[in-house]
């Protein structure tokens, strides 16, 4: 992930780097020497690397006392190495600094004892070992005479590294999880091509000009149990099931699929174009039949070299904090699901069953910035996110990022106007567009995001997506400049490349473009701009459609709506004559085509 780096003086001197050490093959070890010549040890820590991820093998070898409870600490000599999944110790990291803490089952050690322990990790750059420990706090290498000489060419203390990347179960007493371990990479989007999806690319395909833009990779939304199995029978996804997308993209030599897990009780709680099949107190099914079998072909050792990234339960969380009853066009729905627990230990079930596996990545939705950028939003969303990582049994560990702007309109970046401007000594965030907001485009609250959600208790590494599918805003109508100086709103409005009636517009909107194609790393803290929402598939009828799959209507894609309390009773600013969502909506997706930014 490409995270911040804030180099703030932590990286400390490694004054002894050297001293003492055996350098051979992927092989250090360190002969340690605490200031109380009760404890010492030695340290074998080996690796076994390859592009961008490694397995480390750690030695903890007693060489003093027994020791009763045992701590370890290392500083990474290059700021992108990564502790991602350890066992038979409890890792954390901060920065660079690593600390592996003993298990109840090898935290004692008898005089002359070893407990071997690993993890796997990132880098990128380079992979240095480690050159100075710490025992129980006490720096190894201080200083201290031993009391039994060091040894200085000691042998490996465990097998040498072999040179292919561990696809098994790396050697040790307690390995963590179930199959397979796996290898997961800091930034899953990093150096390997996405997965194209065979059955939205012929969709593309098939439009005048489609082809300029169908090989880009899109996520495969699983939007109803059957889904996994294949949906030959729906608007949307087509015959292909979870199974058929994995083999597919093997196939196609990809590295990372993307799939939409979208299928929570009560899903859609605040609209009604999306609503799902389960009802609010359907817990026990989406479990058992949606994320279990789920969660057993991703599993399948054959697909294990597959970066498998899922986005989890789009709107989800964000509806249960700004969308209940009480609150401006809040919903009864909203208030069941919040109240039964449905979305929190859903979301909480789903990180936990999936995150278990060890090449499976989760990201969990995250809104946009014209949702949850004001205060009052930001950090109760935040909040409950972070409930639901650690619900249901699963850990902070189990979410690899969150995604922004999924299926949205929210611009990337706005390069006419910044937040912090003012007109006439007023500021923009007094525009009738802003309206307060803290923030004016997408990238800038992903970026804050992510700070706040890193404070309150998830990893420093983690990165995150925006859906850039249809945030393009180019085409005639893209402004040049900015606007007025005259007000706010003369300045805000004539430089806004984002050209809805209101922020809170979401479906089918007319003047949208294509946004920046997929692509990895494209700025701090962002693993990838992608497209989850496949551009041409529309987000819902623009008049009511009966249909079997449990698709409502929403007057928010209806062209003639003068809007509600959510988008300041705006027009709804939707394209008509759309079917319903997911399916295939052709005049939208040439107007994406024809408004894209880039240009095609
Ligand atoms: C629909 C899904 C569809 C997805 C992607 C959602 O709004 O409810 O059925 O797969 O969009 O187009």
């Amino acid at each position: 992930m490409n995270v911040w780096r804030r180099l703030s003086g932590q990286r400390r001197a490694l004054a002894l780097a050297g001293a003492g050490a055996l350098v051979a093959g992927g092989l250090v070890t360190i002969p340690v020497t605490a200031a109380q010549a009760a404890t010492q040890c030695e340290i074998g820590y080996t690796t076994n690397d390859w592009a961008g991820g490694f397995t480390a093998s750690i030695t903890v070898k007693n060489l003093g006392d027994p020791v009763n409870g045992w701590t370890l600490g290392w500083t990474f000599p290059n700021s992108s190495q990564r502790v991602q999944q350890g066992w038979s110790a409890q890792f954390s990291q901060s920065g660079s600094q690593v600390t592996a803490r003993s298990m109840s089952y090898n935290g004692t050690l008898a005089a002359g004892a070893s407990a071997n322990i690993g993890f796997n990790g990132a880098w990128s750059g380079s992979n240095p070992k480690p050159t100075s420990f710490t025992l129980n706090g006490v720096v190894c290498n201080g200083g201290t005479t031993p009391t039994s000489a060091p040894p200085t060419s000691a042998p490996p203390t465990s097998a040498p590294p072999t040179s292919a990347p561990p696809t098994s179960a790396p050697p040790t007493s307690a390995p963590p999880t179930s199959t397979p371990p796996g290898v997961k990479v800091d930034n899953p989007y990093v150096g390997v091509p996405g997965y194209v999806n065979p059955e939205w690319k012929a969709k593309a395909n098939a439009e005048p000009g489609g082809s300029r833009v169908s090989n880009n990779p899109t996520a495969v939304w699983l939007d109803r149990i059957a889904a996994i199995n294949g949906t030959p029978d729906s608007s949307s996804n087509g015959a292909f099931g979870v199974r058929e997308h994995l083999d597919e993209a093997l196939r196609q030599g990809a590295g990372y699929i993307q799939f939409v897990i979208y299928n929570l009780p009560g899903r859609d709680c605040s609209a009604l174009s999306s609503n799902g099949e389960l009802g609010p107190d359907e817990l026990p099914k989406y479990k058992a039949e949606y994320i279990d079998p789920i969660a057993a072909i991703q599993g399948d050792a054959k697909y294990r070299n597959l970066r498998i990234v899922n986005i989890i339960e789009i709107d989800s969380l964000p509806n249960i904090v700004t969308n209940t009853s009480g609150q401006p066009g809040g919903t009864v729905m909203c208030d069941t699901v919040k109240a039964n627990g449905a979305y929190v230990n859903g979301v909480g079930y789903a990180l936990a069953k999936l995150g278990a596996l060890g090449n499976v990545y989760n990201y969990i939705d995250a809104g946009h910035h014209g949702w949850l950028g004001w205060d009052s939003n930001f950090g109760p969303s935040a909040e409950i996110l972070k409930t639901a990582a650690v619900a249901s049994g699963s850990t902070v560990n189990n979410v690899h990022g969150f995604i922004t702007n999924t299926a949205n309109y929210s611009a990337l970046q706005e390069p006419y106007f910044k937040v912090t401007d003012n007109v006439n000594g007023q500021t923009v965030r007094q525009s009738k567009w802003v309206d307060w907001n803290f923030y004016v485009d997408e990238l800038s609250f992903a970026q804050a995001f992510r700070t706040k959600l890193v404070s309150l208790g998830f990893n420093s590494n983690i990165g995150m997506l925006i859906d850039t599918s249809r945030n393009g805003w180019g085409g005639s109508a893209r402004p040049t400049g900015p606007g007025a100086m005259t007000s706010v709103d003369t300045y805000v409005n004539g430089g806004r490349i984002d050209r809805r009636a209101h922020l809170g517009n979401w479906c089918n909107q007319a003047g949208a473009g294509l946004g920046e194609r997929p692509r990895a790393n494209p700025a701090a803290g962002i693993d990838a701009y992608v497209w989850v929402k496949p551009p041409g598939e529309s987000d819902g009828s623009s008049k009511e459609i009966p249909n079997n799959e449990g698709k409502g209507f929403d007057r928010m894609c209806d062209p003639t709506y003068g809007g509600n309390a959510r988008n300041g009773n705006n027009p709804s600013g939707a394209l008509g004559d759309a079917p319903i969502s997911g399916a295939w909506f052709s005049a939208q997706f040439q107007e994406l085509m024809r408004n894209a930014y880039p240009a095609l």
